[in-house]
């Protein structure tokens, strides 16, 4: 970016936003307490009142499983408006560049081969228990290949896989498989530690630096109708990934799985496109983002 760039970070205040607060301080970051982006007269005043030259859309209802299924209807309704108002309301402000986050999510279900590629996107629907923000997501791919194709705007796309990291969300009953299970054998240092499903589907769990220092390139130079997946190279069970929490937190627990809520068995995407624009990118392990996590969470929640 050139020192004249004004960038602008809506949805800037939750886990993504408080990371790239950590690598980029001098963009501005707005959370829903500077305006509901789902109302599209303050979207649009709040991007006239900034006036800037590059907007990074954040913004998303997000969830664990569980979340996904109970609120359906709020998260198609608050992703879709969002995404959409903060299009549209780009364009109507003269903004020529526009980077939305969407995430693996929205592919499908299952695809005939694996990884999983920026182009098979719209291949089938989005496994059954992420229906909704699953087709959210792939709704603002389409809108920005719509505008950039029509409006010949620099309007793109890019998918990260899970995020988990510091600032994450540890709550009981909302919170993503990472942070639920650091605080489940945190808490549970013996005895027994009980989690959702079988423990066999694989996840790549992305370490939230790891994207705030990669969307500053993408900024720059993701210029294309693809869906830019952002995935680590790791793709580790939900076993084996709990048993690097266990190891992380010191727990001596054992582990069960109560056969329940049980996600898409695999659903990992290529980091071939990613990494041909960010040569030489370096992925944090998944052990050592737990270890940064889990300071984080010693050092904050407890
Ligand atoms: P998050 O922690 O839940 O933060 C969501 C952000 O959206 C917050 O800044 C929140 O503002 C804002 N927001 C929500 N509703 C709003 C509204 N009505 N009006 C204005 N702002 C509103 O989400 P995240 O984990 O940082 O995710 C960032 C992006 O990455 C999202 O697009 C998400 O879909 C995508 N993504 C996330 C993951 C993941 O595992 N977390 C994985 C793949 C993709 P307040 O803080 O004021 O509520």
């Amino acid at each position: 970016m050139q020192r004249s760039e004004k960038v602008l970070v809506v949805g800037g205040t939750g886990l993504v936003g408080k990371a790239l607060q950590r690598h980029k301080p001098q963009w501005e970051y707005f959370g829903s307490s500077m305006g509901d982006l789902r109302k599209f007269n303050e979207v649009l005043q709040m991007i006239e009142f900034v006036k800037p030259t590059a907007v990074i859309n954040l913004a998303a209802r997000v969830g664990g499983i569980r979340q996904n299924i109970m609120r359906q209807g709020e998260f198609l309704y608050d992703n879709c408006m969002m995404g959409l108002n903060v299009i549209e309301a780009c364009r109507q402000a003269g903004v020529s560049r526009l980077l939305t986050a969407l995430s693996t999510c929205a592919w499908p279900d299952k695809v005939s081969k694996y990884p999983m590629k920026e182009q098979d996107i719209h291949e089938g629907a989005p496994t059954p228990t992420n229906i909704s923000y699953g087709y959210s997501k792939r709704l603002l791919h389409v809108a920005s290949c719509a505008y950039r194709d029509q409006y010949d705007l620099n309007y793109s796309t890019f998918a990260p896989s899970n995020v988990y990291g510091p600032e994450d969300n540890f709550d009981e009953l909302t919170s993503h498989f990472v942070p639920a299970c650091i605080r489940k054998f945190h808490k549970n240092q013996s005895g027994r530690v009980e989690l959702w499903g079988t423990g066999k589907p694989k996840r790549q769990q992305l370490f939230v630096d790891d994207l705030a220092k990669a969307m500053p390139i993408l900024l720059e130079s993701h210029n294309t109708h693809d869906p830019l997946i952002i995935a680590p190279d790791e793709n580790l069970s939900i076993s084996e990934m709990a048993n690097v929490v266990k190891d992380v937190t010191g727990s001596s627990a054992s582990i069960s799985y109560n056969q329940q809520m049980e996600g898409q068995l695999r659903k990992d995407g290529s980091n071939a496109m990613f990494k041909s624009m960010t040569e030489g990118f370096k992925f944090t392990p998944f052990k050592e983002g737990v270890e940064m996590t889990y300071d984080w969470f010693k050092r904050t929640k407890i």
